[in-house]
């Protein structure tokens, strides 16, 4: 009999037994085919083997920090990443989000909620498609991530290395608010945190290539206090 989630890896993340139970006995039952890992190292090797749906992370393993595995996990996949941990306070949760988290869970959780979760995740994934996009369209333009070029009506638009490590990253997420921490930590590394007008000056300098009318933006707005979004759809 097909279920409704059958197919659909989920990758475990945790090294407290007790919980991985609750994941593994909850999931099975609803279908899920699911693998799981209790350290950051077997985290790794199994997204690379196994490239699972959806990844749900433990903060708390023996060997690193759940924080920092999630930009290498997200290195390999564009799957969506729950992080699940005790710590309750609003700055891991933004910190795990300006890694590339999608989402945060904290223990304790009720197994409804959990799956309801995992739901959301998927779903939000699929209407960007199961596998990561490589061509981003908008307005006149194609951004071709992979083979790192953008072309308006097939005119090659000559872009900084800078400029393309910001417009990539926003078109990784299109239509969604990258926070300016994200942007800095991609296009910088993470030792810039500070330098938040480094992302003002080099946005100002991609929409003087890119907007018709570089004063009111049509595909690079800004989200006040926040960060940026690439409009794919105006
Ligand atoms: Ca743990």
């Amino acid at each position: 009999m097909e279920s409704v989630t059958g197919g659909t890896s989920v990758l475990i993340v945790e090294d407290d037994r007790k919980i991985l139970r609750v994941f593994l006995t909850s999931l099975e039952a609803e279908g899920y085919r699911v693998a799981d890992a209790s350290s950051g190292q077997r985290a790794i090797e199994e997204v690379r083997t196994r490239n699972p749906d959806i990844i749900l992370l433990d903060l708390g393993l023996p060997d690193i920090d759940g924080l920092a595995l999630v930009p290498t996990i997200r290195a390999h996949t564009a799957a969506p990443i729950i992080v699940v941990s005790a710590r309750e306070q609003d700055a891991d949760k933004v910190r795990a989000l300006d890694a590339g988290a999608n989402d945060y869970l904290t223990k304790p959780f009720s197994v409804p909620e959990l799956l309801a979760r995992i739901r959301v995740a998927l779903r939000s994934h699929a209407q960007v498609g199961t596998t990561p996009r490589t061509i981003i369209s908008f307005g006149d333009y194609r951004f071709d991530l992979a083979g790192r070029r953008l072309l308006r009506q097939d005119q090659h638009v000559v872009l900084s290395a800078t400029e393309f490590k910001l417009l990539a990253t926003l078109a990784r997420h299109p239509d969604e608010v990258v926070t300016t921490t994200a942007l800095l930590k991609e296009a910088w590394g993470s030792a810039h945190q500070d330098k938040k007008g480094y992302v003002r000056v080099y946005m100002h300098s991609l929409r003087q290539k890119l907007e018709i009318d570089p004063t009111r933006p049509r595909y690079l707005v800004n989200e006040v206090g926040l960060g940026y979004r690439l409009n794919t759809t105006g």
